[in-house]
This record gives C-alpha cells, sequence and structure tokens, in this order.
C-alpha cells in the first residue's frame, strides 16, 4: 500500500474542491485547500484575511512565502503524518521548489498528482453557476479571466514537473461527480494507493 500523499491540480470551475473533499474521505486523509483557509480568514476578518482580501478579490497569487507557510504548519500537524491531499498548492514552480524542500526533509514526496481536465467554456459555465450559488468575491468575470490565465501560464507548468515524475494521473473531469470520482479511483488504485474505505 503506498501512502496517499496526493495533490490534485485543474482549472477555476473543474470540481477539484468537490472531488478533493471526496478523495479525502476515502482514503481517511485531510484535504488541505489552501483557497479555503484563505476564504475563511477573510470571512473571520483575521490579521492574515485582512493581508489576502483584496489580492484573492482580484484573482492574483497570494505570495509564495504565505502561502507556503500555511501549508507547511497544517502538514506538519499529527492528522497528516498518514497521506494529504493538497488542493490548490502548489500553483507555480516556486512553490514547488519550497514544497519539494519541506517534503524532501521528511523523506515523504509526493505518490500521485490528479489532473483534472475540464475544457474551458466548461469550466466558465461552471464557475458562472457557482458564482451565483455562493456569491463568492473572486467569481466576476475580471478576476475569473486573470485566474484562468494565471492558470494556464503559471500552473499547468507545475504540471510538467510533476509529469516528468511520473506520478501525473489525467483524468478526464466531464461527467457527472460520480463518474469522475470513479475515474480518479481506479487511477490511484492501479499505483497501489487504496481506498481506506
Ligand atoms: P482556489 O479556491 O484554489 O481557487 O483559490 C482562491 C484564491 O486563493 C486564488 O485565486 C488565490 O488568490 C488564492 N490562492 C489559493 N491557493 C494559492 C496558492 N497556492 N498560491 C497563491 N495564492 C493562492
Amino acid at each position: 500500500m503506498t501512502t496517499p500523499r496526493l495533490l490534485i491540480i485543474g482549472p477555476q470551475g473543474s470540481g477539484k474542491g468537490t472531488q478533493g473533499e471526496r478523495i479525502a474521505k476515502a482514503y481517511g486523509i485531510p484535504a488541505v485547500s489552501t483557497g479555503d483557509v484563505f476564504r475563511a480568514n477573510v470571512k473571520e476578518g483575521t490579521p492574515l484575511g485582512l493581508q489576502v482580501k483584496a489580492i484573492i478579490d482580484a484573482g492574483d497569487l497570494v505570495p509564495d512565502a504565505l502561502t507556503g507557510e500555511i501549508v507547511r504548519d497544517r502538514l506538519a500537524q499529527d492528522d497528516a503524518a498518514a497521506g494529504f491531499l493538497l488542493d490548490g498548492y502548489p500553483r507555480n514552480i516556486g512553490q514547488v521548489g519550497d514544497l519539494d524542500a519541506f517534503l524532501d526533509e521528511r523523506d515523504e514526496p509526493l505518490t500521485a498528482v490528479v489532473e483534472l481536465s475540464v475544457p474551458r467554456e466548461e469550466s466558465i459555465t461552471r464557475i458562472a453557476k457557482r458564482a451565483s450559488e455562493q456569491g463568492r468575491a473572486d467569481d466576476n468575470d475580471e478576476s475569473i479571466a486573470k485566474r484562468l490565465a494565471i492558470y494556464e501560464s503559471e500552473t499547468a507548468p507545475v504540471l510538467d514537473v510533476y509529469r516528468e515524475r511520473g506520478i501525473v494521473d489525467a483524468i478526464d473531469g466531464v461527467g457527472t461527480l460520480d463518474e469522475v470520482f470513479e475515474r480518479i479511483i481506479v487511477a490511484l488504485t492501479a499505483r497501489g494507493i487504496v481506498p481506506a474505505t
């Protein structure tokens, strides 16, 4: 059994948040979403939240040093010892280096990267739907366009690095939640990463 030290990557609106939660539940590991951590802090008005609100609303990336610190603190907690699922981190090449440094020190490399793909038109439709349902401040046209552009320019190269390491599973993100989830579990199981339940 390979330890589930996982990362899920996909453009905004690919369903990675929802699938990430389901994967985490199936493997009994914490889902670590940097976007969720930032949103919770903004909502509660913490010093971190006040620091990052304008950046997030504009669709820009929070500085690497700050984001890295949050992830390291979270991964160092006891419940992440038997595995974890990262959602939304690392998002650029600098963050890959920061995460590698942390995981190498612990001799705990990532064991699989789930790449969730959906066509651009489909992700835009899904974000628009979420915007009307959840009212996220960063789900406005300008911010959405910026986030998709950042995904293509900064986050897509992250996948190239992991592809070279042979740990990426490309998953078609079009279909029902159950269908996409099933594809992910099949791919991870083939790597010896077997669900706990
Ligand atoms: P998400 O929910 O993953 O789409 O993240 C929402 C927003 O949080 C992003 O548009 C960024 O402003 C910020 N954010 C989340 N993860 C990161 C990260 N790894 N690096 C920098 N900013 C991030």
